[in-house]
C-alpha cells in the first residue's frame, strides 16, 4: 500500500476534498506527487554539510516536507493535528521556498569554497614559483608543472584542476626528494673534506712542534708540555722534573770540524737522549742551538738527577763519526723539580740557574736546584 492510498483514504474520510480532487486525473496527480517526493528525498539523501546546516539536518527536513506535502502530515515546525491535512491545506509554497532557500545556500557555500580553494592554490603556485627559481636543474620540470597548474587554476574544470594539483604534488615531492638526496651527498662530501682538512691541520700542527734537524720536539712543543706539567702540579700536586742539557764547548766542534759535523753531533745527541728516555711520558726536546730539555713526569728532583747522571755517562760514551773523524763530547745539566705554585717561567729560570752553575763548576756535570732555589748537595759518585 503506497502513501497515496493512505492519502486518498484520508481525503475520503474528510469528505470536503472529494469534489476538488475529482476534477484531476488521479493517476497523473499520483505521478506528480511521487515526483515531488523523489525530488525531495534524492535531494535529502545527497545532502552535504554547509556552514548553515548539516547534511543530517537537511535530510531530516526533506523527510519532514515529504510527510507534510505527500501524506498530509504536520507542516515542518508545527504540531501534528488529529488527522491528515487535505491537499489544498498543505503548504506547497512553503515547500518551494524551503527547497529554493537550501539550494541557494548550498550554491553560495560551494562558490565560496571553490573561491577559497583557488586563492590557496594561487598562493601555492607563487611559493613554488619562488622555490623553482632557487635551483636551476629542477627548474624545467617544476616550471612545466606550474604552467599546467596555472592554466587549470584559471579554467572552469574543477576535475582538471584536481588532477593537476595531485600531479603537481607528486612532482614536487619527487623534486624535493631529489634535492634532499643531492643535499645529503653534498653534506657527505663536505664532511669528508672538513675531516681531511682537520687531519692535515693536525699533521701540520704536529709538524710545527718538531725540530727539522733532529726530528725531536722543538721549543714550541716543549712550551706546551711545560704548561701541562705546571697545570698538573697546580691541580694534583703531581711531581715533574726538568733537565736542561747544554753541550760543552760546542762552538769548538763547529770551528774544528765544520758546521755539518756540528749538525751530525746534534742529531746523534738527540737520538741518544730519545733512547735514554724511553718511558712513554718522558718528553725530549731541542731547546735551541746546542741545548736540549727533558721533562720527566711523576719524577721528583732526586730521581731526575739520577737519570741526568745516566745521560752524562751516555754522552761521554758517544762517538760521533763524521767524514773521517770521530767526535766526542760532554754536556752540562741543570735539574729542577716543579713546585705546585710554579709558573713555566720560574721553573725554567731555576733549571737554567742550575745549568749555569754546572758550567761554572767546570762542565761535564749536573747540578740540581731545590724548590727553595738552593743548589742541592752533589750525590755520591757524581762530579762536584
Ligand atoms: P758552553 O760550554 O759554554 O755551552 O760553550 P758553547 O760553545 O757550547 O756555547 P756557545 O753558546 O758559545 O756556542 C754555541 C754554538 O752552537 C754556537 C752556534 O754556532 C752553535 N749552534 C747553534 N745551533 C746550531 C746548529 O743548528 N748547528 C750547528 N752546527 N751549530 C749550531
Ligand atoms: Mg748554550
Ligand atoms: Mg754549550
Amino acid at each position: 500500500m503506497s502513501w497515496w492510498t493512505h492519502r486518498h483514504e484520508a481525503e475520503a474520510t474528510t469528505g470536503g476534498g472529494a469534489s476538488a480532487v475529482a476534477a484531476v486525473d488521479p493517476d497523473a496527480l499520483e505521478q506528480a506527487l511521487d515526483t515531488v517526493g523523489a525530488f525531495l528525498r534524492t535531494y535529502g539523501h545527497h545532502a552535504f554539510d554547509t556552514e548553515a546546516c548539516s547534511a543530517r539536518e537537511l535530510n531530516q527536513a526533506c523527510e519532514a516536507w515529504c510527510r507534510h506535502l505527500l501524506a498530509g502530515g504536520p507542516r515542518p515546525g508545527t504540531q501534528p493535528g488529529p488527522e491528515a491535512l487535505p491537499l489544498r491545506r498543505r503548504d506547497w509554497r512553503g515547500g518551494r521556498q524551503f527547497l529554493a532557500g537550501r539550494r541557494r545556500e548550498e550554491s553560495l557555500y560551494v562558490g565560496r569554497t571553490i573561491g577559497d580553494f583557488r586563492d590557496i592554490l594561487w598562493r601555492l603556485i607563487q611559493i613554488l614559483d619562488h622555490l623553482a627559481t632557487q635551483e636551476q636543474d629542477s627548474d624545467e620540470r617544476m616550471h612545466a608543472q606550474l604552467s599546467r597548474l596555472r592554466v587549470a587554476a584559471q579554467g572552469p574544470s574543477t576535475e582538471k584542476l584536481r588532477r593537476e594539483v595531485l600531479s603537481a604534488v607528486d612532482e614536487i615531492a619527487r623534486i624535493a626528494d631529489e634535492r634532499k638526496r643531492r643535499e645529503i651527498a653534498r653534506m657527505a662530501g663536505l664532511h669528508s673534506r672538513v675531516k681531511q682538512l682537520g687531519d692535515q691541520l693536525a699533521v701540520a700542527r704536529h709538524e710545527s712542534t718538531l725540530d727539522p734537524l733532529t726530528g725531536i720536539y722543538n721549543r714550541r712543543g716543549l712550551d706546551e708540555r711545560l704548561a701541562q706539567a705546571v697545570s698538573m702540579a697546580h691541580a694534583f700536586r703531581q711531581p715533574a722534573s726538568l733537565l736542561l742539557i747544554d753541550l760543552d764547548h760546542f762552538k769548538r766542534v763547529n770551528d774544528t770540524y765544520g758546521h755539518l759535523a756540528g749538525d751530525e753531533v746534534l742529531r746523534q745527541v738527540a737520538h741518544c737522549l730519545a733512547c735514554t728516555f724511553r718511558v712513554r711520558n718522558d718528553f725530549v726536546a731541542r731547546f735551541g742551538g746546542e741545548e736540549f730539555a727533558v721533562i720527566l713526569w711523576n719524577t721528583n728532583g732526586q730521581h731526575a738527577a739520577s737519570s741526568g747522571q745516566r745521560v752524562l755517562a751516555a754522552l761521554r760514551a758517544l762517538r760521533v763519526k763524521h767524514a773521517s773523524v770521530v767526535i766526542t763530547l760532554t754536556a752540562s745539566i741543570g735539574v729542577a723539580e716543579v713546585r705546585h705554585d710554579d709558573s713555566v717561567a720560574r721553573w725554567l729560570e731555576r733549571s737554567d740557574r742550575a745549568l749555569y752553575e754546572a758550567k761554572r763548576r767546570g762542565r761535564d756535570r749536573l747540578v740540581q736546584i731545590g724548590p727553595d732555589g738552593l743548589f742541592c748537595t752533589t750525590p755520591p759518585g757524581a762530579r762536584a
